[in-house]
């Protein structure tokens, strides 16, 4: 068995970002610039929202965190989103989800100028990349083929489970894997919590990819010897101890990682992966890669 060490592959493609940051300084080029909105106040979207901050940082890029009011009006916040769509030093805009109730996160995503859309929410974004065109694929699933290319992980052919149906993982990461590409080429069954028998699916896997946020749900005998598991679920679970948590993964880690050939270790896996694949699309971005 191995363990996908996304930690260690994403402290070497840091790296290679921080290089061409300062590849484009020496050229005379602007900073690459990400900008966070950030409604409200809640705990763990700051956290998010500091790591980019710090990720941006630690390669050279700028950054910048509008932190609004969970007050605020959705017509607020939409002419916050188009003041940076307009501002021509800004490369990149992330909108941190959740919003408060009152707004409508679609209608938020769809006013992102695609080219500056990093997280690759916006359906021109997803449309793009279901249809193999470039585009901006969304942090987690970019994160996840990444992985399996560091690897070498032979994709073509493979039956890979993906149980989840999210926009953000399950969605997106199935449709990448399908693709006539590499890592790719795979027959994928998509589940989610209607799929019936999951189970006998989850056994007929080369691959499984758990994004459903169910602590520990994929136990060993849900898993073929061989198979390669990549656990995106990250539930914080309260340990006792005052404001201490510790993340747990999808995956019953010590028992499936007997019976696999490769596993995404939570943390250390999948986190640290979509970290760097959002510096990834605003560098892509700074450079003009997908929208010219
Ligand atoms: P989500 O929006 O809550 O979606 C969960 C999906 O799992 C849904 O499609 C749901 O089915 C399905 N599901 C729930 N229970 C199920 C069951 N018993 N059997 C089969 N499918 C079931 O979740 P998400 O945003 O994709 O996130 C999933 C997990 O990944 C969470 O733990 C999240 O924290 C984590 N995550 C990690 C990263 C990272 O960087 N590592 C990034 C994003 C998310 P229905 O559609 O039928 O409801």
């Amino acid at each position: 068995m191995t363990i996908l060490d996304g930690k260690a592959t994403a402290a070497a493609l840091k790296k290679e970002i921080a290089q061409a940051v300062q590849h484009i300084k020496d050229n005379g080029g602007k900073t690459p610039h990400l900008a966070a909105i950030l409604v409200g106040n809640d705990g763990a979207s700051e956290t998010y929202v500091n790591s980019k901050e710090r990720d941006c940082r630690e390669v050279g890029m700028n950054s910048t965190v509008i932190r609004m009011s969970a007050a605020i009006s959705a017509d607020e916040l939409l002419q916050k989103v188009d003041e940076i769509n307009r501002n021509d030093d800004i490369d990149g805009l992330i909108v941190q989800l959740p919003l408060p109730r009152h707004i409508n996160e679609q209608q938020i995503i769809e006013a992102i100028a695609p080219a500056k859309d990093v997280d690759g929410f916006h359906p021109l974004n997803v449309g793009r990349m279901v249809t193999g065109l470039p585009s901006y694929v969304s942090a987690t699933p970019d994160g996840i083929v990444e992985l399996l290319a560091h690897y070498n992980i032979e994709t073509a052919g493979k039956h890979c489970v993906v149980i989840g149906r999210s926009n953000i993982v399950g969605k997106p990461i199935a449709n990448l894997l399908a693709l006539k590409a590499t890592p790719g080429d795979c027959t994928v069954t998509l589940c989610h919590s209607r799929t019936r028998d999951l189970k006998s699916l989850c056994l007929q896997a080369d691959i499984i990819i758990a994004a459903l946020g169910k602590p520990e749900f994929l136990t060993a005998d849900m898993v073929r010897e061989g198979a390669v598991v990549i656990d995106v679920g990250i539930t914080r679970i309260p340990t006792g101890t005052e404001n201490k948590f510790r993340l747990v993964g999808d995956v019953k880690f010590d028992e499936v990682s007997l019976k696999c050939r490769y596993i995404t270790p939570v943390p250390g896996g999948v986190g640290p992966m979509t970290r760097v694949s959002l510096l990834k699309n605003t560098l892509k971005a700074a450079k003009k890669e997908i929208f010219g």
